[in-house]
């Protein structure tokens, strides 16, 4: 799949409210199991197509541990920015 197809099929699932998870373990404690989402936060992504930069509005997640009771955020593999437009 092109990146352009990840980040379309990554917004398409933050848009229907369907959570995904790309991280392996909580950045805190080192768990990889037992996380609910706990927020979404916009992001934007930035394709290259045909010489134009797109920017594709789009979000990701944060989840809470339940082991450690922490928040972090899921980072997808895809070019987004660090801050919300
Ligand atoms: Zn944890």
């Amino acid at each position: 799949m092109s990146l352009e197809e990840d980040v379309k099929m990554h917004t398409r699932r933050f848009e229907a409210g369907l959570p995904v998870f790309y991280g392996e373990a909580c950045s805190l404690c080192g768990r990889n199991e037992g996380f609910r989402v706990h927020d979404c936060r916009p992001r934007t992504f930035r394709l290259l197509r045909d010489g134009y930069v797109w920017i594709v509005r789009s979000g990701i997640w944060r989840w809470r541990c339940l082991a450690c009771r922490g928040c972090f955020t899921d980072y997808p593999p895809l070019p987004c920015r660090t801050n919300a437009l």
